[in-house]
């Protein structure tokens, strides 16, 4: 039974979206669906996303409202300190078959949520269940929930599941619905977890069983296969996907009765995980590392004979050092200069301590010991750290020495940092340089590249993202019918802003919804 009385809220996600392809794509008519929801709400054209700007980190920090630093989510591949092996998300086919196709869905469907996204930070379906708000969600990465799903084998995956003895139950919303492996209830769709072009349409056939049975208060309506068609043709050939998108939210809208009954019932939001931006060079970043170090790679077990693990995540990436102690100190200095020297490398950037050293990690060094963090661009550094001096455009504050440049910054008004070609670049790079699975080095990579991944692949010849850059970072925030919704009341939104919003909406934060919170623990 569902305690929640107010409008209901839909979060519509569509991965990889750019503000510029959906205006385009409402002013030409393209989007009717879209095109209505924008006319009647607020559209915000420049919500930050996270650094690296990948799916995992972005939907964390979405649901969440917590930054890498806190969800412990770092990249679409990273290093497991404690495990001494690469987490794998599915950077590509070829990088799922390197890693292990069966290693690669424990940690995509099992372990992201149930064991990388921090216990310490609590998701939207979470605080929303705890405050007996009814949630449902269709196929998305993020989905950790209070009701206990068990696996629900269908189709395709089922071999491959049964053959890892994959039987885990999941914890998730109300209503969850994953493709083969997770279905809360019987639905007339064919699920499709693994085949691009094919997950709008089963979202849209989910979506629909589930407003016809009025079965949410919070929907997360997913709309992924966007980012598969940019990632092949590039962003400014999505039309075709946004509009399929299109239709597939308007497939949900009628079946809550139409457009006008869908908005007096509902409050939406539309936003993206990230944008993308077209690609055109390879960086082989393992290989390049390869040549001078030994390079952990993914099938051996040679932990201690490796001095670096290479973590590719798109137009980002991260290098862990193993080595410790002096051999430790003198593969970081080297890994920064190889860095400074290879095309396609735009920033790196690195921890270091009180004394301005490089903070080494294989040193047991916490990110917390961490006096400050260091930008390096073009030769010229950047040093900075939470402080009291110079505010940014989020309101947070910062010490800053050196050369702004770097950043590409300026004081606005004297007193206000801001980069229009990295934006929120100060507490994006810190919050990913002091998150517990984030690399000694980070790497943000220059216009038109992409690393290669562990399987060999990379997206040259169409589009990517993950870097610091406004092009891959920059998406729509869409607000429907949300109460007390100003898109000018911040000067720049992000992402995580996302989950304040929806706590917002069913006044989760209140104490009232604490005290619901409090009984439903204590019974
Ligand atoms: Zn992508």
């Amino acid at each position: 039974m569902s305690g929640w009385t107010g409008r209901k809220l839909v979060l519509v996600v569509v991965d990889s979206l750019r503000t510029d392809m959906l205006e385009r794509c409402v002013a030409g008519g393209l989007a009717p669906v879209f095109g209505a929801l924008a006319e009647r709400g607020d559209l915000v054209r420049d919500c930050v996303s996270t650094f690296p700007s990948v799916t995992p980190v972005a939907t964390s920090e979405m649901t969440t409202g917590a930054r890498p630093d806190l969800h412990a989510i770092s990249g679409v591949n990273w290093f497991h300190r404690v495990e001494r092996r690469y987490v794998e998300y599915g950077s590509s086919f070829e990088a799922t078959r390197t890693l292990g196709l069966i290693r690669t869905l424990y940690d995509i469907v099992y372990d992201m949520n149930m064991s990388h996204l921090s216990p310490e930070v609590t998701t939207v379906f979470e605080r929303l269940g705890d405050a007996g708000v009814r949630t449902a969600c269709t196929p998305f990465l993020i989905f950790r929930g209070r009701r206990r799903h068990e696996l629900g084998l269908e189709g395709l995956l089922r071999r491959v599941a049964l053959a890892a003895s994959f039987r885990h139950a999941v914890w998730g919303p109300d209503e969850l619905f994953y493709g083969e492996l997770y279905a809360s209830r019987r639905v007339p769709c064919k699920p499709t977890l693994a085949r691009p072009g094919t997950r709008d349409p089963y979202s849209a056939c989910v979506g629909r069983e589930l407003a016809r049975e009025g079965l949410y208060d919070f929907l997360l309506f997913s709309l992924p296969d966007n980012d598969h068609h940019s990632h092949r043709y590039g962003p400014e050939e999505t039309a075709d996907s946004i509009v399929r998108a299109d239709a597939c939210l308007g497939e949900l809208i009628d079946a809550a009765g139409g457009m006008d009954r869908f908005c007096e019932e509902h409050a939406v939001i539309v936003c993206a995980d990230h944008a993308q931006t077209n690609v055109g060079e390879e960086l082989r970043i393992i290989d390049a590392f390869a040549e001078r170090w030994r390079v952990l790679r993914p099938s051996t077990e040679r932990y201690g004979e490796a001095d670096v693990a290479v973590s590719p995540s798109a137009r980002a990436a991260a290098i862990y050092v193993l080595a410790d102690g002096v051999r430790g100190r003198r593969v970081h200095d080297g890994a920064r200069q190889l860095l400074a020297s290879l095309d396609g490398v735009d920033l790196s950037a690195w921890l270091a301590d009180a004394e301005g050293n490089p903070l080494l990690r294989s040193d047991t060094r916490p990110a917390t010991e961490a006096a400050e963090a260091v930008v390096e661009r073009g030769g010229r550094q950047l040093r900075f750290r939470p402080g009291a001096g110079t505010a940014d455009r989020r309101g947070a504050r910062w010490d800053l020495d050196g050369d702004l440049g770097v950043l590409d910054g300026r004081l606005e008004g004297n007193a206000t940092f801001v980069s229009d070609r990295y934006p929120d670049a100060l507490a994006r790079l810190w919050a990913a340089l002091m998150a517990p699975n984030a690399g000694d080095v980070l790497v943000s990579l220059a216009d038109g590249y992409e690393c290669v991944d562990w399987g060999g692949a990379s997206h040259v010849g169409g589009g990517s993202h993950g870097s610091l850059t406004a092009e891959d970072s920059l998406g729509p925030l869409l607000a429907v019918g949300l109460d007390g919704f100003d898109g000018r009341a911040r000067a720049q939104w992000s992402i995580g802003d996302v989950a304040g919003l929806v706590d917002q909406h069913f006044s989760t934060g209140t104490e009232e919804a604490q005290d619901v919170r409090a009984l439903a623990r204590a019974g």
